[in-house]
């Protein structure tokens, strides 16, 4: 027989002795004394209460919220990963021959989810190169429901003129949702350049540790309510332990976005400086960076992120050079931990995209994207140049 525990005998209560950390409630469910006090929760007459896990979990909100007033965003909703949060924010507002404007150059599982997936829904989507917010305003249609950009794109690092793009996302009174992965609250808001949703991976920066996946939607209260309802009946929820890892990584986010964007300004200045190996470098900090201008506008305090690319001079077998002749630096598909990782998008996030959209992408077989870590730079800068000296 299960025990009922009377919570008013908790000496931990009794006493208004708190834990500093909030606790992982490793629960599915709460149970209830009796039938009234399942009214009071349905009418909300017990603020703060839970019921069971798919509806909310004490973990999630803690979450949300945190992540929300760093976003300068009402609320947040936390979801099962990434692509579960951009799948709620999309399918919360939009239905059936519902239009989506998308930047051509997302990252390949938001491609692939708009192309192949939610297309057999009758959810239509124009991609449009958003370097140039006039792209967007030519794609726009009677049915634009939603706007749907990355701060930085992955993995061509390009910048999108939030702030002009929701001017005219606002004209066509559809929504504008920000994937904010790349660049973090802490190198751009997009919610104050006019964004409507942001969104996050939350197992990349946010996470910090490559140990957690989850995903993260902020913005106003009465979207924000939407995608929770949507949620809930789609169970699309972060279980209560990923929840809690995450916002432990919250309180190093800043540290750990400093550190690495101070490392990768100076290894993004090395690769360039090595152009008989490097073809072409990646990063909004560099003075090079066709969008350099554009980024200070859209950017918070002049700093630029931990992510760059660059594309080798040779080809796939200089790029396979290049990889096995690292040590420390591992290849790892993934971005946004403490140590310094790369990836080749060829052959991982854009592998499902055809030779021509690829192209379209800006992805080329010689190209290497770099996660910078929060290491010694100069540790990070020796590792490249062996295996530039290989490649
Ligand atoms: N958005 C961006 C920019 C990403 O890089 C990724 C994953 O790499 C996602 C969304 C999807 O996130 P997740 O892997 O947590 O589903």
């Amino acid at each position: 027989m299960t025990k009922k525990i009377d919570r008013n005998e908790s000496s931990i209560e009794k006493n208004s002795i708190r834990p500093h950390s909030i606790p992982i409630y490793q629960t599915s469910v709460y149970d209830y004394p009796d039938l009234e006090s399942l009214d009071d929760f349905y009418e909300g007459r017990i603020p703060g209460a839970y019921l069971y896990s798919r509806n909310g979990l004490p973990n999630s909100t803690e979450l949300g919220k945190k992540v929300a007033e760093y976003e300068k965003t009402d609320s947040g909703v936390v979801c099962s990963s990434g692509m579960g949060a951009l799948l709620v924010a999309i399918l919360s507002g939009l239905g059936k021959d519902d239009h989506v404007v998308a930047s051509n150059d997302l990252y390949g599982g938001t491609l692939v989810l708009l192309k192949d997936e939610l297309s057999r829904f009758g959810i239509r989507t124009t991609f449009a190169d958003s370097a140039d917010p006039e792209n967007v305003r030519k794609s726009i249609e009677r049915d634009t429901k939603l706007i749907l950009v990355e701060t930085i794109s992955n993995p061509t690092m390009k910048i999108c003129d939030i702030g002009k793009i929701a001017e005219i996302c606002h004209e066509s009174n559809a929504v504008l949702l920000v994937d904010n992965t790349f660049a973090t609250p802490f190198v751009a808001k997009p919610a104050i350049l006019g964004a409507d949703i942001v969104m996050h991976s939350g197992t990349k920066y946010l996470g910090g540790h490559d140990d957690l996946t989850i995903g993260i939607l902020c913005g106003k209260s009465k979207i924000m309510s939407r995608a929770a309802q949507f949620c809930t009946r789609s169970g699309v929820i972060a279980g209560p332990f990923d929840c809690w890892l995450a916002t432990r990584s919250l309180s190093t986010w800043q540290v750990r976005v400093k550190q690495s964007s101070e490392n990768a300004i100076k290894l993004a200045n090395y690769l360039e400086s090595r152009s008989g190996k490097v073809s072409k470098v990646y990063y909004p900090g560099l003075p090079s960076h066709p969008q350099h201008d554009l980024s200070k506008r859209v950017f918070n305090w002049g700093i630029y992120g931990g992510m760059l690319s660059f594309d080798l001079t040779g080809g796939l077998d200089s790029a396979g050079r290049f990889v096995k002749s690292l040590r420390t630096v591992t290849l790892t598909p993934s971005l946004g931990g403490v140590h310094t990782t790369i990836s080749h998008p060829g052959k991982t996030s854009h592998r499902n995209l055809n030779e021509d959209q690829k192209r379209e992408s800006g992805i080329t077989d010689a190209m290497i994207r770099v996660s910078v870590g929060i290491e010694t730079y100069d540790s990070v800068e020796a590792e490249f140049k062996t295996a530039l000296d290989a490649a």
